[in-house]
């Protein structure tokens, strides 16, 4: 039987249900990562599972989204994972090594296998050949403890590339192109696969910042082939022993087939506020700019900033431009000051920035008021700079580096663009990832550190048979995780859910929580009611945990993101769309409802009667659940669910 590449890896590590578009399979995981702003509410759950080690094959705990460290609270969690890695056999990668993409692509990757990570561009191990894929903490912590991960069987997109880039277009623009083809809504439950004769004119580096923006189609993830230049990177990286090949079956079937010739791609943008509102540079050709940041785990590889280095040579940036650079681990780093390039970008005027997140979480580096920032990351959303009124657009590294220059947008194949070759050998220094052995110098393996930030993982209940509430707040379309759960300087809160709970909503409706931990105190249930898209963006789980502190017992929406809608169903959240979709404008804030039988419906069809006791009007929602799905919903949540099946 001819298989595709998904199709491959799947089969290989499916451990229940059948492998049919649309249905739920359990996959195997072999590996995982977290991020410090996902991974000490997801160590805490594991904690709370009662396992003594992980049991899969790597697990990497890695710190790069706060690193900025104002106050204790950031330092007290990563003193809590570095000493709960070294409890449970999980490698832990100091703050200050990188980003968790950049370095599991480095050091952990590995063709045709599964990675589940707690961070939404997860797909970024894509590039190597795994079937990578973004998910909520506690699927993360279900995983390190051996469990399987649960999804929909996807249907499998082909993405045919023919020709070559031309000079000054990279890897970016082709992810932009790929994102103005497919857009960034309809590919729930789609995975992408990358083949054709252009795949071998990639790097792995440039076919990571393909996968990584995937994240922002919708998509499950995205895979390239494992061949002759993914071994030759990761014996570059020292482990060829990693590589095995991976190709698809010649005959081998798509749902869909999209062809992309490289040479007819030229330089793009995602204007704001989404990554795809696309734009060709030449359109935006002259437009003023403000800011330009080069990093984030899409592009900082050593192949990026090299590009961008040599292209700066003997140049300066605009003396009205705000310039920053935060390479994506200390290898690149290292690399770039051997070679006496971050010479030529501090002579060029660049600010270094640290080897983390930071700028592209909103954490720092904020652009003025209405500023125009240039950034190479791969999200736009209105407020993630930090700053709520500027305009981010997404560009490459070749096109942010001649806007640099320029001090206003310009078209990299007018500027001395260069070819990157891949090193013959990377720079390895595994050092600031402290194994098991090292984890912990001095201090007894079996204790956990908690500073006082560090709080419990709280559980949700189960879903009752009838539901009394109001609804809470009404959002419009394209609500993002960071619209609901604010990152920058709210995000040291993350392992306090009492006081991160405080800011859900801050940005949209700054009396929400209050007026929703109100309602909960009355005994009554908060419902949210909202467009398109929503729960678009980062995983971030928080996105559902607070609300569930918040007595938030369901959302009705007209669409949904996958990770989000995952995400609320783990924390005993009944994720309904509406039937009709022009119901929305049936409910606003403060209406009064009840849904009768809803305990009966989840275990049903997932059909109910929201009634809308204000406005005295029935509207018919649908929870569209798995089996698993709603035994969850049933427990109270995938805790409960877990301490259920473990008895
Ligand atoms: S998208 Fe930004 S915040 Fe998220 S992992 Fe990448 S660099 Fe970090």
């Amino acid at each position: 039987m001819t298989m595709n590449i998904v199709e491959k890896i799947i089969e290989a590590h499916r451990v229940s249900g059948e492998r049919i578009a649309g249905k739920e399979i359990g996959i195997r995981i072999d590996q995982t990562l977290t991020q410090d702003a996902t991974g000490t509410m997801a160590f805490l759950q594991f904690e709370s599972m009662g396992i003594d080690r992980v049991r899969t094959e790597v697990s990497v705990s890695y710190v790069d989204h706060n690193t900025v460290q104002v106050g204790y609270e950031n330092a007290d969690d990563h003193a809590y994972l570095q000493s709960a890695a070294q409890k449970f056999g999980v490698i832990f990668s100091k703050p200050g090594n990188g980003i968790c993409h950049q370095l599991h692509l480095e050091r952990f990757g590995k063709p045709g296998k599964t990675l589940l990570g707690a961070d939404s561009h997860t797909p970024t191990g894509g590039g190597l050949g795994m079937i990578a894929i973004g998910a909520g903490g506690i699927d993360v912590a279900v995983a390190m403890g051996g469990g399987a991960f649960n999804l929909i069987c996807p249907k499998v997109y082909q993405v045919w590339l023919t020709g070559a880039l031309s000079a000054g277009v990279s890897a970016k623009d082709v992810a932009l192109k790929v994102l103005e083809i497919l857009g960034t809504k309809g590919n729930v439950n789609v995975m992408v696969e990358y083949a054709g004769p252009g795949v071998k004119t990639l790097s792995v580096p440039s076919r990571a910042t393909m996968t990584n923006m995937g994240a922002e189609l919708g998509v499950t993830t995205s895979v390239f082939p494992s061949d002759d230049i993914t071994k030759q990177f990761l014996e570059a990286q020292g482990r060829g022993g990693d590589w095995t090949e991976l190709v698809a079956d010649e005959g081998a079937t798509y749902d869909r087939v999209i062809a992309i010739d490289l040479a007819a791609v030229e330089p793009m943008a995602a204007c704001p506020h989404s990554p795809g509102n696309i734009a060709t540079i030449a359109s935006l050709k002259g437009k003023k700019v403000n800011q330009v940041v080069i990093g984030s785990c899409t592009n900082s590889s050593y192949r990026d900033l090299k590009t961008v280095a040599t292209m700066l040579k003997g140049k300066k940036v605009s003396p009205d431009i705000d310039f920053g650079i935060a390479a994506g681990s200390r290898q690149v780093v290292m690399m770039l000051m051997k070679e006496g390039l971050y010479a030529d970008l501090v002579s060029a005027g660049a600010r270094i920035l640290e080897n983390a997140c930071g700028f592209c979480i909103g954490n720092h580096y904020s652009p003025g008021s209405r500023g125009v920032s240039v950034r190479t990351s791969n999200r736009n959303f209105e407020g993630r700079s930090g700053t709520g009124n500027a305009e981010v657009y997404l560009v490459s590294p070749e096109t942010a580096v001649a806007t640099a220059v320029a001090g206003a947008f310009a078209d990299p194949r007018e500027c001395a663009a260069v070819a990157v070759q891949e090193p013959v050998a990377f720079d390895i220094d595994d050092s600031q990832f402290l194994f098991r052995e090292t984890a912990g110098v001095g201090v007894p393996a079996t204790v956990i550190r908690r500073g006082p930030n560090i709080g419990e993982a709280p559980c949700g209940t189960p879903v009752s048979e009838n539901l009394e509430g109001v609804v809470a707040i009404k959002v419009g379309d394209k609500i993002t995780t960071d619209h609901v759960m604010p990152a920058g300087q709210r995000l040291k809160y993350r392992s306090n859910v009492p006081a991160y709970s405080r800011y859900v909503f801050e940005g949209v409706d700054p009396d929400f929580a209050t007026r929703a931990a109100a309602n909960r105190d009355a005994g009554k249930a908060n419902v949210i009611v909202a467009g398109e898209s929503y729960g678009q963006g980062s995983s971030r789980e928080h996105a559902a945990l607070c609300p569930m502190y918040l007595g938030v017992k369901a959302v009705v929406a007209k669409s949904m993101e996958r990770i989000h809608n995952a995400n609320l169903v783990n924390f005993g959240i009944v994720p309904f769309m509406f039937e009709n979709p022009a119901d929305y404008d049936n409910l606003d804030t403060n209406d009064a409802l009840d849904i009768k039988g809803l305990a009966t419906a989840i275990a049903g069809d997932g059909k109910a009667i929201l009634r809308n006791l204000t406005k005295n009007r029935d509207i018919p929602v649908k929870a569209e659940l798995s089996l698993r799905a709603k035994s969850i919903l049933l427990a109270g949540g995938l805790m409960r669910h877990v301490a259920q099946q473990a008895h």
